[in-house]
């Protein structure tokens, strides 16, 4: 008799990823199934964020719930980057947890699960050339992590201190398993790494030095592989050679994250970002100008330490220039055990409520401008998903979300869409080809 097993993964994509390992583990391992409702799961698992202080918040309210309604004998193991930096903390603060595992120490799900009360939270254990076991969430397309950790020290960021030091994993095993998706029917990639195009760098064996473009060009050799996708890419390593990859390479897709941050010079060095102002717009001029059909992305915060209204007006003005196709817009959260939470010039919250409020507002009237212009363009779409109301949706190859009337034969097809209808993050397109 197959156990249950029930996962609620919070954050990033590569939380998601982490996630798949850890099912992978269990299924192989210890006869798990995953279900869907926490109540009858022998085990449950919480995979959890640390970037903000809200997730952590929310993580001690969800662990009363699922420890009120589980099911006798049922455990319950905290995963991820919470995990790694509260530790202990977890089992003082919830004493019904069974288990705490860190962000780096994935692979250690199944030894964990035998040890009560396991603290495993290691950030400088590695574990990148771990061979998994394999399990995806969805069989049309599959995240694989290209490097674990951060060599970075922005000084607003957990995330060294959750997920460690950066080591590449090795080209090898990437390919092997992008081979391996493609021959199970998935037509598309997404490579993950908290920067990206820093690939290459330090491995942990003695491993052929391959950076970031090489190993797309060497991903793009796979026949049956139509699309790749990655992210996040730092805006310090967009050198000219990568820019010009992702340009002219058909199978890298059109969509590009950069993580601004801040445009102001002075709240980036305060950030420890490695970049200014006019770095970043010159990379954005150049990819626009070699890739006009490319969309762009970026992360801001308001409201860091410091931050002046000129400040904030310098962010306002990289909006205005870049005029961005989607931003992932925060007010500072202070973290602990980095840098930026001992800095004593706060900004007041009523302040950066209003700075997040003014830039939401101008992001808006940029992708309601950009959108309203997309009626009748026709991309092709890659089908993953089937929504409620016998809708279908997939992305273009440039990362618009876009949705058809259909049904779950569409779901691993690429088809093109003439857009009909416009909204802020869907669009809406009816098939003509
Ligand atoms: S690059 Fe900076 S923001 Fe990104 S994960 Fe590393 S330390 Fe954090």
């Amino acid at each position: 008799m197959s156990k249950k097993l029930f996962v609620e993964t919070l954050g990033c994509a590569m939380n998601s990823r982490d996630s798949e390992h850890m099912i992978a583990e269990l299924r192989e391992k210890e006869n798990y199934e995953v279900i869907d409702d926490f109540t009858e799961a022998d085990l449950i698992l919480i995979n959890t964020c640390s970037v903000r202080e809200r997730p952590v918040h929310k993580l001690f309210s969800e662990l009363g719930g699922f420890n009120k309604k589980k099911k006798p004998g049922a455990k319950i193991g905290v995963c991820g980057c919470t995990a790694s930096h509260l530790g202990e903390e977890i089992l003082k603060r919830a004493p019904y947890v069974s288990f705490v595992l860190g962000a780096r120490n994935v692979s250690k799900i199944t030894e964990v699960l035998h040890k009560d009360k396991a603290v495993e939270i290691d950030i400088n254990y590695d574990e990148s050339e771990f061979a998994f076991k394999d399990f995806r969430s969805s069989p049309f397309k599959g995240f694989i992590n290209i490097s674990i950790g951060c060599d970075k020290a922005c000084t607003f960021c957990i995330v060294p201190k959750t997920r460690g030091d950066e080591v590449s994993i090795p080209d090898s095993l990437i390919i092997r398993e992008a081979k391996r998706l493609v021959d199970s029917g998935a037509k598309e990639i997404f490579l993950l790494g908290q920067n990206v195009n820093n690939y290459g760098r330090r491995f942990s064996g003695e491993h052929e030095k391959v950076n970031f473009t090489e190993l797309l060009r060497r991903l793009s050799k796979i026949e049956k592989l139509q699309r790749i996708r990655f992210t996040s890419p730092h805006p310090f390593h967009m050198d000219d050679e990568f820019i010009q990859e992702f340009s002219t390479n058909p199978k890298i897709c059109k969509s590009m994250h950069m993580p601004l941050q801040s445009g102001s010079n002075k709240v980036l060095k305060d950030m420890k970002r490695g970049y200014t102002k006019e770095w970043f717009i010159n990379r954005v001029q150049m990819l626009k100008s070699m890739c006009p059909e490319a969309t762009i992305s970026t992360d801001i915060i308001v409201g860091f330490p410091g931050e002046s209204d000129e400040d904030f007006q310098d962010s306002i003005d990289v909006m205005r220039q870049v005029e961005f196709d989607q931003i992932f817009s925060f007010k500072y959260s202070p973290r602990p055990e980095t840098e930026a939470e001992h800095f004593t010039n706060v900004v007041d919250e009523e302040v950066a409520s209003q700075r997040l409020n003014e830039l939401q507002k101008l992001n808006n009237e940029i992708i309601d401008k950009k959108h309203s212009g997309l009626i009748g363009t026709t991309y092709e779409v890659y089908f993953e998903t089937l929504n409620r109301d016998n809708f279908v949706a997939g992305r273009s190859n440039n990362n618009r979300v876009i949705r058809v009337d259909g049904s779950e034969e569409l779901l691993g097809q690429f088809r093109n869409v003439k857009i009909i209808d416009i909204g802020r993050t869907i669009l809406t397109g009816e098939i003509v080809a």
